[in-house]
């Protein structure tokens, strides 16, 4: 009884301090509760896009360098005075360190996708940050660090390990979902449907794992590419993911993907 009317005397107490709380006040209020969500936000957020009015998109490439794709891929997009960011596997780029130096060569922007592409909430913090540390290693002094997690899975305690690394960590707005055998025309449509200011698009240049042999194959998401960079060009200038980011505000969101491990047992890959 005693307390029941001590917790009404608490809230009419509340009641009165809100009533007799400027306007003024109440809005700094407001500020400092979305101030409160602003801080993880910048540390534990995922970029997905960037806020910006420029007429600019960034398209991504994961999974290379490949010693006959990556090439093809960077042939479409010089051809229509294109930039686009490639997420490269540290293991790969060891193999291949003259496609690095020709993607930087080129102008676009490369960034990190582990040493050899596992999914970052099925292994120990010890190895995810392995993994990054590794990838850095071999891409040399990158800036800004651009980190993206294979398969796209990361849950809140993986994301730490890029945050005590120092790198961003990057997914995407749109996904060309380029995994599947769709032909060029489904890809492209996916993308152009999606399209606006500050996009970030996933696509791929090479498959470390797939689900089947047929879906290796990089014709139809260079088919797609073409028709994207054609179709879009009167529209869109295609620049970098670090030139998108001085374009405008990072949108960051709370990216949490944990991976199934039944589907990824599934998968196949070229290497033995
Ligand atoms: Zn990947």
């Amino acid at each position: 009884m005693l307390t029941i009317e001590h917790d009404n005397g608490l809230v009419q107490v509340l009641r009165s301090i809100k009533r007799a709380t400027p306007p003024g006040w109440r809005r700094r209020l407001r500020r400092a509760q979305r101030a409160g969500s602003y801080l993880p936000r910048q540390l534990l957020g995922t970029i997905t896009g960037v806020k910006t009015e420029e007429p600019a998109v960034a398209l991504t490439f994961d999974d290379g360098p490949h010693p006959v794709q990556t090439p093809q891929f960077l042939e479409v997009l010089e051809a229509h005075g294109a930039r686009g960011t490639f997420f490269l596997l540290g293991e790969s780029v060891r193999r291949y360190p003259e496609l690095l130096a020709r993607i930087v060569r080129g102008g676009h922007a490369i960034g990190n996708h582990s040493w050899d592409h596992p999914s970052f909430p099925a292994i120990s913090a010890r190895e995810r940050r392995r993994q990054i540390r590794e990838c850095g290693r071999v891409l040399g002094g990158v800036h800004p660090k651009l980190f993206r997690p294979p398969y796209g899975d990361q849950t809140l305690v993986s994301r730490l390990d890029p945050l005590w690394l120092g790198w961003k960590v990057v997914t995407w707005s749109i996904s060309g979902t380029d995994w599947r055998g769709d032909n060029a025309e489904n890809i492209a449509a996916r993308i152009l449907q999606g399209l606006r200011p500050g996009s970030i698009v996933l696509l791929h240049d090479a498959l470390f794992r797939y689900e089947d042999d047929r879906f290796v194959s990089r014709e139809a998401t260079l088919g797609a590419l073409a028709l994207v960079l054609e179709s879009a060009a009167d529209r869109y200038r295609f620049v970098t993911v670090p030139e998108l980011l001085r374009l405008g505000r990072p949108q960051r969101e709370f990216w949490v993907q944990p991976g199934r491990a039944d589907y990824l047992a599934t998968l196949k890959s070229g290497e033995t």
